[in-house]
C-alpha cells in the first residue's frame, strides 16, 4: 500500500507561510492582486477560475478577472494584457490556456511584463528556469511538483527521475528544475523507445502525458515516489490521472492521487507567486 502524498498539508503550509506576507503587504496598502484572461466559456476554464478564486479569496489575494468572448480578436485580448501590464494594482496575472484558434498565443503571451507572469508563461520566465536568477516565475504546475516532493521530503539529489511528457507547461521545466537540484533526469516522451523499463528504473517518477490511466503494473516496482499530473477524464466521464491508480497503488511507495493532489497545489503556488509579484513591486515600483 502506498502512502498517499495528498496536496492539502501542502496547501495548508502554504497558506501559513503566506499569511504573515500578506498581513505585511497589507500594513503597506498593498493588496496582493492576481489578474485573470479569460476568453469564452470553457468548462475547464470556468471551473479552475473558480477554484482561483476561492483559494484567492481564502488567503486575502484580490482577484481581477478580464472575460472576453471566444470570437474576441487578437487586438482585445492584447488590450486587456496592456492593461494589466499598466496597471499597478494588479502584480500578476493569469491567462487561461489553450486560446482559440485565431489567436497567435506566442504573441500573446509574449505581451505579458516578466513581473507579472506568475504562470511562467513568457519566454523571459522560462529562460529564468533554464538559468538561475532572471525574472518571472517557473511554471505553476513544475513548482508544484517541486513544492509537493520537498514537504514530504522526497530526496532527489543522486536520485533517478523519470518525467514522462516534454511539455512548456510541466516535463521540461520540471526536469530543468529537478536537474537543479543535482537529481539524474531522464526526460521521456511519445517517442520513447521502452518507455515502461525508462519508468520503472527510475527513483521518481513524474507522469505528465494527458493519457488517461496509461502508467498501468509494468511501469512501476516498490521503492519508487509517483507524482501523477494528469488532469484527464475517462470514457465514463470520470476525472482521472494518467497513472492507473488501482494498479500503481499496491506496487509503488507514495503516489500523488488525482484529485486531491498536485492540481490543488498548482493553484496555491500560482497564488504565492503572486504575493511574491507583489513584494518585489513595493520593493521596487515599476515607474520608480
Ligand atoms: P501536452 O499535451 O502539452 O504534452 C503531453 C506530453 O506527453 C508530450 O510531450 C507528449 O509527447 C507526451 N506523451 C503523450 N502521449 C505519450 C505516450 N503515450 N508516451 C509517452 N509520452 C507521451 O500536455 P501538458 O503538459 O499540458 O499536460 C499534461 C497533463 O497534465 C494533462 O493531463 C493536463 O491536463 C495536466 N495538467 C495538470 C496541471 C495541474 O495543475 N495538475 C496543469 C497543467 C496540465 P510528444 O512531445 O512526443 O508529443
Amino acid at each position: 500500500m502506498a502512502t498517499l502524498l495528498t496536496g492539502k498539508p501542502v496547501v495548508d503550509r502554504l497558506a501559513q507561510e503566506l499569511a504573515p506576507r500578506i498581513e505585511a503587504l497589507g500594513r503597506a496598502g498593498i493588496a496582493p492582486t492576481l489578474a485573470i484572461v479569460r476568453m469564452g466559456e470553457r468548462p475547464d476554464d470556468l471551473s479552475y477560475e473558480r477554484t482561483a478564486k476561492k483559494r484567492a479569496e481564502s488567503l486575502g489575494i484580490a482577484v481581477h478577472p478580464f472575460v472576453l468572448p471566444e470570437d474576441a480578436p487578437q487586438e482585445a485580448l492584447e488590450a486587456a494584457l496592456d492593461e494589466v501590464n499598466a496597471d499597478d494594482s494588479i502584480h500578476g496575472c493569469l491567462l487561461f490556456r489553450p486560446l482559440p484558434a485565431h489567436i497567435d498565443e506566442a504573441r500573446a503571451c509574449e505581451l505579458l511584463a516578466p513581473r507579472k507572469d506568475v504562470d511562467g508563461i513568457t519566454l523571459a520566465s522560462l529562460a529564468s528556469v533554464f538559468t538561475d536568477g532572471g525574472t518571472g516565475f517557473p511554471p505553476s504546475t513544475a513548482a508544484a511538483c517541486l513544492e509537493l516532493l520537498d514537504h514530504y521530503e522526497v530526496p532527489l539529489e543522486g536520485k533517478r527521475v523519470a518525467v514522462a511528457g516534454r511539455s512548456l507547461v510541466v516535463g521540461k521545466p520540471v526536469s530543468m528544475m529537478l536537474l537543479r537540484r543535482n537529481a539524474t533526469v531522464t526526460l521521456c516522451h511519445s517517442r520513447t523507445e521502452n518507455l515502461a523499463d525508462v519508468v520503472r528504473e527510475a527513483d521518481v517518477v513524474i507522469c505528465a502525458t494527458g493519457r488517461a490511466r496509461m502508467f498501468g503494473a509494468e511501469f512501476f516496482r516498490p521503492g519508487q515516489t509517483v507524482l501523477d499530473v494528469g488532469i484527464n477524464f475517462d470514457a465514463e466521464g470520470n476525472l482521472c490521472g494518467d497513472v492507473d491508480f488501482d494498479q500503481a497503488e499496491p506496487i509503488v511507495d507514495a503516489l500523488t492521487p488525482v484529485p486531491r493532489g498536485l492540481g490543488t497545489v498548482t493553484t496555491s503556488v500560482t497564488m504565492a507567486h503572486t504575493v511574491t509579484a507583489a513584494e518585489a513591486a513595493l520593493a521596487a515600483p515599476a515607474g520608480g
